[in-house]
């Protein structure tokens, strides 16, 4: 690596994007003479910007919304992953050539490697059917979960997430509807409960809502939040009141990073620097 050696975020927006934070902290903890930089991208401009990174200083790129779908067709290839998922977040650029992968995968498996929480024939409920329920979806069936019911506002978007299913990993919708008190047994049965949709996010319009009220949460279930701002998500609130292990999605968006990092340089990023980046950033 030399001295101009530069990775980028490319979304829209990215203004307030974490990732410049502790992946700048990764470089320079590493004496890696590298730069990280936000590229605010409109939908006309992604494959020129993408193009770019083939010039010998970029080691890659982290893609982020709205364009972790549409990025897949300006890129050279696929991993598997990337493939299962549908969508790329992450681009490394060697020779010129970009391939792509889906480093959130990892990100979620590895939120719970680190929460010592193991996932084989576990029943799980995903809120959810977005970009990142996606990746919980191929992070889920390939780490041995046996069964998932996704629940989600729009049921149709649900009901594409039934092609994830064979004969290991049941895949069930439920009506968002019906996702009450009345339809309490499936709640009683799941051991994990996962929310990917963007309720509970700080300053959004949902930032109070949770997508389960606390009466269908148990202290027996493990109940994962991908939303980072607050720390204490309204979900996460009332999981720590019914007695639930609570993972937070910092973890995720962290080890996502650093996957992408050790991607790019062929080193193991450093964890704990990142980890406290993000935090001191977010105010944690
Ligand atoms: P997305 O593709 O836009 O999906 C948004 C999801 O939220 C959809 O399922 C949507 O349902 C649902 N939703 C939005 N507003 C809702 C409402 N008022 N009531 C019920 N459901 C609602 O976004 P995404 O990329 O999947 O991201 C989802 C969340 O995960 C975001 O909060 C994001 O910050 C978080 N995330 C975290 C990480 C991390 O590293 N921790 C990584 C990626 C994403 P409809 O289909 O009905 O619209």
């Amino acid at each position: 690596m030399s001295l101009n050696d530069i990775a980028v975020l490319i979304g829209n927006p990215v203004a307030h994007s974490l990732s410049p934070v502790f992946q700048q902290a990764a470089f320079d903890h590493m004496n890696i003479n590298a730069r990280y930089e936000a590229w605010e991208t409109y939908a006309d401009e992604l494959k020129q910007k993408i193009d770019l990174l083939r010039s010998s200083e970029y080691l890659g790129a982290n893609i982020t919304i709205p364009y972790k779908l549409d990025s897949i067709n300006f890129v050279d290839s696929i991993d598997d992953i990337a493939e299962q998922v549908g969508a790329i977040n992450t681009i490394i650029s060697r020779n010129g050539i970009l391939a792509g992968t889906n480093t959130d995968v990892e990100g979620i498996q590895n939120s719970f490697k680190l929460a010592n929480v193991n996932l084989k024939n576990k029943n799980v409920i995903l809120f959810g059917a977005g970009g990142a329920a996606r990746a919980v979806m191929v992070a889920m069936k390939n780490a041995g979960v046996k069964a998932i019911t996704v629940i989600n506002r729009t049921e149709k978007k649900a009901k594409d997430f039934e092609l994830f299913s064979d004969s290991n990993f049941k895949v069930s919708i439920l009506s968002a509807h019906l996702a009450t008190s009345q339809s309490g047994k499936i709640f009683t049965n799941a051991d994990i409960i996962i929310n990917a949709t963007s309720l509970g996010m700080s300053k959004g319009e949902s930032e109070l809502l949770s997508p389960i009220p606390q009466e269908l949460l148990y202290s027996s279930q493990v109940v994962f939040d991908l939303v980072y701002t607050p720390e204490q998500t309204p979900l996460l609130q009332m999981a720590e009141s019914a007695g639930a292990q609570c993972i937070g999605g910092l973890a995720m968006l962290v080890f996502q990073g650093a996957a992408s990092f050790r991607l790019w340089t062929d080193k193991n990023p450093p964890l704990e620097v990142m980890f406290r980046a993000a935090k001191k950033e977010l105010d944690y």
